[in-house]
């Protein structure tokens, strides 16, 4: 069986034509006749029972009835306007009424033949009626879309207006579900439905869109879901398996002398035990032979860099280069003042490459690289450069690399013959479902311990009345000579009106903070380069005690000294932006503080994000909460591809779909060879087809 049926352009189905055609593709991504079957509804409202008139109250959700129209008439003047229409059921009667589409309601009613009447009742004048209520002909035809369960779709006031509403987009499916009766394929091997007890796939089609009962619809949803959960995965874990089979990576077979080096006497401190653990896992993956593809979670302060640092120079003492790219200029020339402090003592060449870099010196870099005498390259996107050649590159880590595009890796990639091995650091805690659908992929080490001696941040929420005393807490913390950060939102460095609060924010500052006592700097994302970087360094070397900053300082920066961390409006944040903003502090050994200032009014989400953060500095807690205010969707910036397929499955509730598909994927790809083995060819069919699927083409254009 194909899948050539499935494909057909949407414009053939019998009932939409050219022009609710283009309106399917435009509104509701609906290319083919698959994209409709598997759009599917977003609810389900009971019309199993039938009332009669006597026994509707005005309290009632909604009622379904059936009966005949005994007049229908157009009552009041201008704006008071309305059909009135009166319904039977040959025992009482009732209004339905209309205040829209009168003259047009009014042409498509007739007293006379039996009706099937569904809507809300209401209290008017004392009295129970019906404003625009669904109304049908009582045909077999229209029974049959009655079903118990009636399915609800999402539409548009575009669609509407040409017929495709609710009950529009039934019809569809039902038309579409007849038409391709027999002829749609089963996208999962047999043994895979028996074990995992399913519905075929066009039973479950049929169910979701026409549900004969509540335990159906439970089952189509179920297998729905597994399928849609089987292929993410199936697509990630074949990589994966084959990406460890394929790709011969660098065998860094030895630990050299650089690493020794350093370790024994420049290391400033002893590893905690996570980093430890988390070498261990590098160091395994160097030496087997395989590319490494890691991902190194840890929270922000956890001492991911460190960790990158030593797989450096691993790399180096088995004779290659290493480069680390960074997603902003800031964090980049971060990086390399640490790396550079780090390992000043020792015969090594480190450079920086981003964009501020003058083409003298650029030169001599690329020179460098060509004939492998530079053994660190830091930088920012300007890496991946075409002109960028290294010698061997046998290493690429890359800092936060939500930011990181998927095709910017692909990039760097071409750059040899084999793979470098990869280490990507992110500091946004990922819910672990997330992590397995969007890095499925990968593999993941968690640094879940921070350093000895750090206390918690203590945090608390102030409305703007505390103002004062905010700053007078302030002026303390400064007394005690640290250092303060106070942070505005600007969500779009372009906004306007958010640069005049962060410049009111900063006069308001400097009259508080007068000099000559107190010096304020300011960085935001529309200043020079030059400027933003004088004004942090003026801070970073403690020439003052204040930045009044947007969220230009969120990834990396480093001062340990910097013990408060004040955010305006702090309602207007993500939580996982407010997790990150409040990692800038507690990176000393002093007690910090995070306030987070909002004003009165909080909605329910901003309630539950600024109570999250005082309650808790657990990073992967943060990002549950917000996984579940946001939806996967939003995450914190990440990897969207995989996210996107997902049309039923909810990745807070179906945490347990995910982890039984996985392990059976997993157990799977362990004895067969699923592109050799034809009674798994179907698995490949699916996949192929729903890459090339039209629709999702041209999503992506
Ligand atoms: P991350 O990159 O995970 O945000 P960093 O690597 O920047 O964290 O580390 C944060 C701070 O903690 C740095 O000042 C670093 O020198 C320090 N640090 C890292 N590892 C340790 C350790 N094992 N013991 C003490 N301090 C550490
Ligand atoms: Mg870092």
């Amino acid at each position: 069986m194909s899948y050539d049926k499935l494909k057909k352009p949407i414009e053939y189905l019998k009932g939409v034509g050219p022009q609710r055609g283009d309106a399917l593709k435009k509104h509701l991504n609906i290319f083919c006749y698959h994209d409709l079957l598997t759009y599917y509804p977003f609810r389900y409202v009971d019309r199993s029972k039938f009332y009669q008139i006597r026994e509707i109250t005005p309290d009632m959700p909604f009622v379904q009835m059936v009966g005949r129209l005994t007049s229908i008439e157009v009552v009041g003047q201008k704006q008071t306007q309305r059909l009135v229409a009166k319904f039977t059921d040959g025992d009482e009667l009732i209004d339905l009424v209309w205040f829209k589409g009168v003259t047009w309601m009014k042409k498509s009613l007739s007293v006379g033949p039996e009706y099937i009447v569904f809507g809300k009742p209401t209290e008017y004048n004392q009295r129970v009626n019906i404003a625009h209520p669904e109304i049908e002909l009582n045909t077999p035809a229209n029974r049959v879309l009655n079903t118990a369960l009636q399915p609800v779709y999402n539409s548009s006031e575009a669609l509407k207006s040409r017929g495709l509403d609710t009950k529009g987009i039934l019809k569809l499916q039902q038309t579409a579900l007849e038409e391709l009766k027999g002829a749609i394929p089963e996208n999962l091997p047999d043994s895979i439905i028996k074990k995992a007890a399913l519905l075929s796939h066009d039973t479950a089609l049929q169910a979701i869109h026409f549900p004969p009962s509540v335990d159906m619809l439970n089952k189509a949803k179920n297998r729905l879901k597994f399928e849609e959960l089987f292929f993410n995965q199936l697509k990630l874990l074949k990589a994966q398996n084959y990406n460890k089979k394929q790709y011969q990576g660098f065998v860094f077979e030895k630990v050299g002398e650089h690493f020794n080096t350093f370790f024994k006497e420049y290391l400033p401190f002893e590893l905690t035990g996570a980093q430890k653990r988390v070498m261990k896992e590098i160091r395994a993956d160097l030496g087997s032979g395989r590319q490494m593809n890691r991902l190194l979670q840890g929270d922000v302060g956890s001492g991911k860099t460190l960790v990158a640092l030593l797989t450096m120079l691993i790399a180096i003492d088995n004779g290659y280069q290493t480069c680390l790219m960074a997603p902003t200029e800031i964090l980049a020339n971060q990086h390399f003042a640490t790396l550079q402090g780090m390992l000043k003592d020792m015969d090594l060449n480190i450079a920086l490459l981003t964009g501020s870099v003058k083409k003298a010196q650029r030169d001599v870099i690329h020179k460098m690289l060509e004939d492998g005498s530079l053994d660190i390259l830091i930088g920012t996107h300007a890496l991946i450069e075409d002109k960028v050649q290294f010698k061997n590159l046998g290493l690429v880590v890359i800092d936060e690399q939500h930011r990181f595009g998927v095709q910017q890796r692909a990039r760097l990639w071409k750059k040899n013959d084999r793979p470098p091995h990869i280490l990507i650091m992110s500091a946004t805690p990922i819910p672990r479902t997330l992590a397995m659908t969007l890095y499925g992929d990968l593999d993941v080490s968690i640094i879940d311990e921070l350093p000895p001696g750090r206390k918690a941040i203590s945090t608390a929420h102030r409305f703007e009345s505390s103002r004062i005393t905010v700053f007078g807490f302030i002026r303390e913390q400064i007394a005690l000579g640290r250092q303060i950060y106070i942070v505005y939102p600007l969500i779009e460095e372009s906004e306007k009106s958010d640069l005049k609060n962060l410049y009111e924010g900063y006069d308001v500052i400097c009259r508080e903070f007068p000099r000559p006592d107190y010096h304020v700097s300011i960085v935001h994302g529309k200043q020079k380069a030059a400027e933003k970087d004088a004004e942090m360094q003026r801070f970073v070397k403690g020439e003052t005690q204040i930045m009044v900053a947007t969220t230009v300082i969120e990834v990396g920066v480093n001062v340990p000294n910097a013990s408060v961390m004040v955010i305006e409006n702090a309602e207007r944040f993500g939580l996982s932006q407010l997790h990150q903003l409040r990692g800038r502090v507690g990176r000393g050994a002093d007690q910090s503080y995070c306030i987070l200032m909002t004003g009165y009014k909080l909605s329910a989400d901003g309630r539950v994000r600024i109570d999250t953060m005082v309650r808790t500095t657990d990073g992967f807690e943060i990002a549950e909460v917000d996984l579940k205010l946001r939806g996967p969707g939003d995450m914190s910036g990440t990897r969207q591809s995989g996210t996107e397929d997902f049309k039923l499955v909810n990745l807070v509730e179906d945490q347990k779909i995910l982890s039984y598909v996985r392990s059976i994927i997993i157990e799977l790809l362990k004895k067969e060879d699923l592109d050799a083995n034809p009674s798994y060819k179907m698995l490949n069919d699916y996949a192929v087809f729903c890459q090339r699927n039209t629709g999702v083409w041209s999503r992506i254009s």
